[in-house]
């Protein structure tokens, strides 16, 4: 089945400036795309689809999702929903994500250990709707780490999964590796929301990382670190962990590591997170008092200042706020977008190819996703809007009016926007390469 995008207002995500083009897709990838007009005429056997000047992009990819995560920051709670209802929640919430344009996620930590990869399952399978998922294993903590949520006099077991000691790491991903997890998830740090193992410390040894990291990388697997301290950042390019979670106390050297090291690490602060935590979350009980008490808005600081400086030096940082909470709810995931532009120097550009074109290499797929290229799959979103004017509209729902994955509409848009062109303010005429032509 052929499918041709006409009049669309492309941003190919490779930080190219739009421009007004067709797109042909065949079957489940894109075959060509051209300046409007200037196409190969396969307009015969072709569904064509007119979308009138609307902005047509890659799908967005999330750097750190968490769709087995219940609304709920309790994790002793979120431990104790029984395992039925846990799977068709992750289920329902891969699907919000494909509906809120997110084609691709990478999972940040499962909240029970086959959840997030039985639901990739079948998705791969064709049996659930929801984008391409690469999982991960619980979060694996030390006692007394994040997470660890035992109580002394009872049995009890939460979202994670306490290891300690080397043999313990080394078995359990192997455990992992037997179950089909696509990476391995540490917590190397504390966090503020954890009493007793703050941001700043250092939970696990380097001994331990390094038995997790043997382990999945002689597997082709792997790793990626809640990664907090600035030692546990150190750790994590001592022991190749690709994708580093937060990095909000990095210091000095810990930046250099990073810096010189940027083609073997992804960093994703998880941004949305830390700031409705600080700024939006009062009725939740986090009032700035408590928030402050916290040391919130030092973290919050820290983390603005090492991911301005990381991006400066070419490292790649990718939007994924660590959506799941109230306050900062799944589906609500294109937020971090924004926050980029916001509080990250990010031009609007730089925030939707971080989105997409770094979200396809962290992938592992760069020549399939993240980018409207002749041999990528056909991931793709309509937008009735600019998102380079305003980078919120990716936030809205009701802005897409088409959402595709493998070459399949998700949503389907209407036949023929053509009246709608002037609307969009196209204008000037289109021949040969692409040029922006768009005012
Ligand atoms: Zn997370």
């Amino acid at each position: 089945m052929t499918i041709k995008l006409r009049n669309a207002r492309l941003i190919d995500g490779t930080g190219a400036e739009p421009y007004l083009a067709e797109i042909v897709i065949e079957g489940q990838r894109i075959a060509s795309v051209a300046a409007e007009g200037t196409g190969d005429g396969q307009d015969s056997d072709a569904t064509v689809i007119d979308v009138g000047g609307a902005t047509v992009m890659p799908g967005l990819i999330d750097a750190h999702s968490h769709p087995s995560f219940l609304p709920e920051i309790d994790l002793a709670k979120m431990g104790d929903l029984p395992v039925e209802e846990h799977t068709l929640l992750t289920a329902r919430n891969a699907r919000l994500m494909l509906d809120q344009g997110f084609t691709s996620m990478l999972c940040a930590a499962s909240a029970k250990p086959r959840l997030d990869l039985v639901v990739r399952n079948e998705i791969n399978a064709g049996n659930l709707i929801g984008p391409r998922m690469l999982v991960a294993s619980p979060e694996l903590t030390v006692t007394g780490g994040v997470g660890d949520v035992r109580l002394p006099h009872m049995h009890r077991q939460s979202v994670e999964h306490v290891c300690d000691g080397v043999d313990q790491f080394r078995q359990t991903t192997r455990w992992y590796m037997r179950e089909g997890v696509d990476h391995m998830k540490l917590d190397i740090s504390g966090d503020e929301f954890i009493p007793y193992a703050k941001g700043r410390v250092t939970t696990m040894t380097d001994e331990e990382v390094a038995a997790t990291c043997q382990v999945a990388h002689a597997r082709g697997k792997r790793v990626a670190a809640h990664a907090r301290s600035a030692e546990s950042v150190k750790m994590c390019v001592r022991h190749g962990i690709e994708i580093i979670f937060h990095a909000d106390f990095t210091d000095e050297e810990g930046l250099d590591l990073v810096a010189e090291n940027k083609d073997k690490h992804f960093v994703a602060p998880a941004f949305g997170f830390l700031h409705t935590s600080r700024y939006e979350a009062g009725d939740w009980g986090l009032t700035p008092e408590v928030t402050a008490s916290m040391g919130l808005d030092e973290q919050l600081e820290s983390l603005i200042a090492n991911m301005i400086e990381l991006k400066k030096r070419g490292v790649r940082v990718l939007p994924g706020g660590d959506y799941f909470v109230p306050w900062n709810p799944m589906g609500n995931n294109a937020r971090d977008l924004e926050h980029f532009v916001n509080f990250l120097e990010f031009s609007p550009m730089e925030a939707i190819e971080s989105a997409t074109r770094l979200g396809g290499e962290l992938m592992l797929q760069p020549d399939d996703l993240g980018c409207i290229k002749a041999g990528y799959l056909a991931d793709l979103l309509v937008l009735d809007g600019d998102p380079l004017k305003d980078i919120a509209i990716l936030q809205n729902q009701s802005t897409f009016t088409g959402i595709m994955k493998d070459g399949v509409w998700h949503k389907e848009p209407p036949l023929s926007r053509s009246g709608d062109v002037e609307k969009w303010s196209i204008s000037g005429s289109v021949t040969g390469a692409p040029e922006p032509v768009l005012r």
